[in-house]
């Protein structure tokens, strides 16, 4: 959905009908933190059933340290090469993908080949800002005019929009 084209209006009253829930509407974060960001991580990742080894650990740390953001793999693998976390680039697509199969993370792609990441897993929609390369989390809810009829036999499983930006001329 990589070209969905919305127009959005911030005069929009909350509600309409089909919008699409935002993280507005919905609780609090499951993963309080409790100040002791590596407790936090152990914690969290003993929750989902992965074992805390020192390198889950560690980009664990490194991912949920700083809130919610969205982070490729590369620019987490260099944030570990400044942490002097020892660990390859496939170390890291790897563990970036166990956490996003246990629901640690989510997993979303903007121009096909560049998968984010992202730590905040409730349900919400996206700006990608051109030329920037930056995705930011849209604040309120999406209106969809109308859903398609999905083929028989499947449901909807998610909605992801992403509302491309690029700066006005002049
Ligand atoms: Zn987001």
């Amino acid at each position: 959905m990589s070209t969905t084209v919305i127009n959005i209006d911030r005069s929009a009253k909350p509600a309409s009908p089909g919008a699409i829930a935002s993280r507005d509407q919905l609780p609090a974060r499951d993963h309080q933190r409790t100040g002791c960001p590596f407790h936090d991580v152990r914690s969290m990742l003993r929750d989902v059933g992965l074992r805390p080894t020192r390198q889950r650990l560690a980009l664990g740390w490194l991912l949920f340290q700083k809130g919610d953001r969205h982070i490729t793999a590369e620019i987490l693998h260099d944030e570990a090469s400044k942490a002097r976390v020892p660990v390859s680039l496939a170390t890291v697509y790897n563990t970036l993908h166990q956490f996003t199969e246990v629901g640690l993370l989510r997993e979303f792609a903007v121009d096909g080949s560049k998968t984010y990441f992202d730590t905040n897993v409730h349900e919400h929609h996206h700006y990608f800002v051109e030329g920037d390369n930056e995705v930011l989390d849209i604040p309120g809810e999406v209106g969809m005019a109308r859903m398609p009829e999905v083929p028989e036999g499947y449901e909807i499983a998610r909605v992801d929009v992403i509302v491309r930006l690029r700066r006005k001329e002049g």
